[in-house]
Parts: C-alpha cells; structure tokens; sequence
C-alpha cells in the first residue's frame, strides 16, 4: 500500500516549530519528547523527523540510517529515563484498527506505574 504523509498533521507542526514540544532527546533524524496527556509517570514520544504515516511505512521507505537513528533514539531514552529496572511498554498505533490519532510515525514509551496486560 503506497501511503499519503499529511503535512499538515500535529507532529509535523512540531518538527517545523510551529506548536513547542518538551524535547527529551533531539537527533538528526529523531525528535523525542513528552507526550502532552501522558498516561504514565513516564510517557514519551519518539518520531522520526521524515514523513512516515505509521511503522510499517518507515520500515518499508526509511533509510537505513534513519531506523537506525530512530532504534538508538528509543535505546537512549529508555536509559534516560532509567527504566531499565522496572520496564516499560513501546506502542506504535497503526491506523483505523490501531487508533492512530496523529498520522505521523511515533512510538509511545510508557512507565513509572504497572501497566497492566494489553493482550488479553
Ligand atoms: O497513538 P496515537 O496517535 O493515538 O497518539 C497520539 C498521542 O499524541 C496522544 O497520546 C496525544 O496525547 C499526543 N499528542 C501530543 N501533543 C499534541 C497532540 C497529541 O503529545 N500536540
């Protein structure tokens, strides 16, 4: 499926500058930031700088050096925040079916609290 990126949508607007963010961490390809309804002691967003609608979208068009600048990018906020002792939960919504609010790429890291399961 050949995706549409929406230069219009929210986080698009805060990589142009246009809406301020909490920046946790700023690569050159990768923006981190707190998310601005967080739901966990610990909820951080990580977003690719270019114009991917959702994972499968970045994994499939991104660059090499971009995955990689993105993976690194949630390694080093998780050490950041310090949540390799207690865990933590990466979610990436997709879409329709996944409740994708904003269309454009972004992984939610979450913690500070038990999470419940989400499988179930
Ligand atoms: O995965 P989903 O698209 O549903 O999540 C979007 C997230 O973006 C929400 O958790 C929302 O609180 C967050 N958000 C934000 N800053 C904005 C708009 C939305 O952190 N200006």
């Amino acid at each position: 499926m050949a995706y549409t990126y929406d230069p219009e949508n929210i986080f698009a607007k805060i990589l142009t500058g246009d809406i301020p963010n909490k920046t946790v961490l700023e690569t050159e390809h990768t923006l981190a930031f707190r998310d601005i309804y967080p739901q966990a002691p610990v909820h951080v967003l990580v977003i690719p700088k270019g114009p991917y609608v959702c994972y499968d979208h970045f994994a499939q068009d991104a660059s090499d050096a971009e995955i990689l600048d993105f993976t690194r990018t949630v390694g080093e906020v998780c050490k950041m925040e310090g949540l390799e002792a207690d865990g933590f939960r990466l979610i990436a919504n997709a879409g329709v079916n996944g409740v994708q609010e904003v269309p454009h790429l972004h992984v939610h890291i979450l913690s500070g609290r038990p999470l419940g399961r989400m499988l179930d």
